[in-house]
């Protein structure tokens, strides 16, 4: 089971992850201009916004797959300049939008590529715990990716994620396109992770579901974070509620 270090939750203490003036261009244009966060161990962190504020782009940079400038310190090391599967190596795991999975490949070699970055690969004792978490995956354990639905799909590539024993899970909108029932099980198996010390960010389209299980959320707006705070202080404030809650 991935571990979240040993500070604890809670936002006292040395970060996990600190960033600072962050920028990323896409050719000559800048999108994120100046961002700065931290993420303790133990935490949900979730990253709202509107449409192309940048959040994606946000999650590329961290894991080395946008050209950025700024600073990105990873368990006190910075990881900038490094290469996107040395920082995975280090501990970051990626639940990309879109799920990608692999669609030809069976359910059970989609998570044993998730684990490729570990030395001898996932244990049969690591597949087992992801099984066990997600019994529908271990139903199509030979199936092609491919066939599974939307939410099956969502929770393989958390799954595959989680092979890889990640200290810090980036997750790019999970719930995307699934129903609701579906949104709420995701948003549940991400709180579930963060009570068995799983740290995350989570980007979110469902704001309030993301803001009751957080810790703390950054807002970002055009590429600068323009508002931050608890799960709870945000979902209570007017300006937010007013621009991403249609309260
Ligand atoms: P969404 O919620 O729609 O996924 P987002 O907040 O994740 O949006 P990004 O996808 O990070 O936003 O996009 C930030 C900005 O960068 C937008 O203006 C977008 O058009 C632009 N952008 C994103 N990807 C590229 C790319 N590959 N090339 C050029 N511009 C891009």
């Amino acid at each position: 089971m991935p571990t979240s270090g040993s500070e604890g939750a809670g936002s006292s203490g040395r970060p996990m992850l600190r960033v600072s003036d962050l920028r990323a261009r896409y050719g000559r244009i800048e999108v994120l201009h100046g961002v700065a966060l931290e993420v303790h161990a133990g935490e949900i962190v979730a990253l709202l916004g509107a449409n192309g504020a940048g959040k994606t782009t946000l999650l590329r940079a961290l894991v080395g797959e946008a050209e950025t400038r700024g600073e990105i310190e990873f368990e006190g090391a910075s990881i900038c300049g490094l290469p996107a599967w040395e920082r995975i190596r280090r501990g970051l795991g990626v639940v990309p939008e879109g799920r990608q999975v692999w669609p030809e490949l069976s359910v059970l070699d989609n998570l044993r590529l998730g684990s490729y970055m570990l030395r001898g690969g996932a244990g049969e004792d690591e597949l087992e715990r992801i099984l066990r978490r997600f019994p529908v995956l271990r139903e199509k354990a030979r199936q092609p990716a491919g066939m599974l639905s939307g939410g099956q799909q969502q929770m393989l590539a958390i799954g595959r994620a989680l092979a890889g024993r990640p200290r810090l899970l980036l997750l790019d909108e999970p719930s995307m396109g699934l129903a609701p029932l579906l949104v709420s099980e995701i948003i549940e198996v991400v709180r579930q992770l963060r009570d068995e010390g799983v740290t995350s960010i989570l980007v979110e389209q469902n704001a309030v579901s993301a803001l009751r299980i957080c810790d703390r959320a950054y807002v970002l707006e055009t590429g600068r974070i323009a508002f931050e705070g608890s799960g709870p202080d945000l979902l209570a404030d007017p300006r937010v509620q007013a621009s991403y809650l249609g309260i």
